[in-house]
């Protein structure tokens, strides 16, 4: 087994992936990317530029996909994954009443199924690494409150907030740590995707019109860092309100 630690993440291609990926590689770990985007992983991979990072194509709703990627990811970094970081996922605004069929499975898929996909075939390496391995997922604060305009998204994160949970408890007789970051609002390429929003403008004098705050990605990566090295099972990132009163504020026609 090599010396240098080795991280896999789901979402490498943008945003928070991306930063916790320059993050880790800049202190000394193998960096793993997985990704739809490949365009986003060949960027992230020249961000790092040290040689020790590798990128597999994966769409996290494809269950043998995973085994793919991660056997290879493993071989690349010279027979040992660390951390799987599961982070990828997608917003879904709206009314639910509005809300298709599609966008409901596909929400669901990648943000929920992705994450107990990944947590399935990343255990029989975190059990080889351990102690000192972790799956760490991404939740959001819509995984901590209800989100009136986004009861889907909201609905998949609290599921995160369970898996979490659910498997720390589950792995600890492994000693596989399983932890959460539960991000509020984040400058990365979502927020300025979500669909609740007119305009990127719009959606940035939201936030801080409500009191809250658009929070650095690069604070996201050192919480990041420090949830895998700490005892805290979830980890807010920016501040937070009760959505279920926020939330309220983003209904179209409602501001
Ligand atoms: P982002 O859009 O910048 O990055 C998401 C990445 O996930 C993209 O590279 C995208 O290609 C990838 N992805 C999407 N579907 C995929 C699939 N099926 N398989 C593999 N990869 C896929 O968004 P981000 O802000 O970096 O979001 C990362 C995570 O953080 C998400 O789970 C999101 O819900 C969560 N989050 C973000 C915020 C925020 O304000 N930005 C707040 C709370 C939680």
């Amino acid at each position: 087994m090599g010396d240098r630690r080795a991280i896999f993440i789901t979402g490498g291609g943008s945003g928070i992936g991306r930063a916790v990926a320059v993050y880790f590689g800049q202190r000394g770990w193998f960096v793993g990317l997985g990704d739809i985007d490949k365009a986003g992983m060949r960027e992230t991979e020249e961000m790092i530029a040290n040689g020790f990072v590798y990128s597999h194509p994966l769409d996290v709703r494809d269950r043998s996909a995973w085994d793919e990627a991660l056997d290879a990811f493993c071989v690349a970094a010279g027979g040992r994954i660390d951390v799987l970081f599961n982070n990828a996922g997608v917003p879904l605004g709206g009314s639910l009443t509005e809300n298709s069929a599609e966008e409901i499975e596909r929400t669901l898929d990648i943000n929920l199924k992705g994450v107990l996909f990944g947590a399935q075939a990343a255990y029989p390496y975190l059990k080889q690494t351990a102690p000192g391995s972790c799956l760490l997922n991404t939740a959001s604060a819509a995984g901590l409150y209800g989100t009136p305009g986004a009861s889907v998204y909201s609905a998949t994160k609290f599921g995160v907030r369970a898996v979490t949970e659910s498997l720390d408890g589950e792995w600890a007789v492994d000693g596989i740590n399983v932890r959460s970051l539960m991000p509020s609002f984040i400058d990365t390429p979502l927020l300025d995707h979500n669909p609740n929003a007119r305009s990127n403008e719009d959606i940035r004098q939201r936030v801080t019109g409500a009191g809250l705050e658009i929070t650095p990605v690069a604070d996201v990566a050192a919480a990041a860092w420090a949830a895998i090295h700490g005892d805290k099972l979830h980890t807010v990132v920016g501040k937070t309100a009760k959505t279920l009163a926020f939330g309220a504020r983003w209904l179209p026609g409602r501001v």
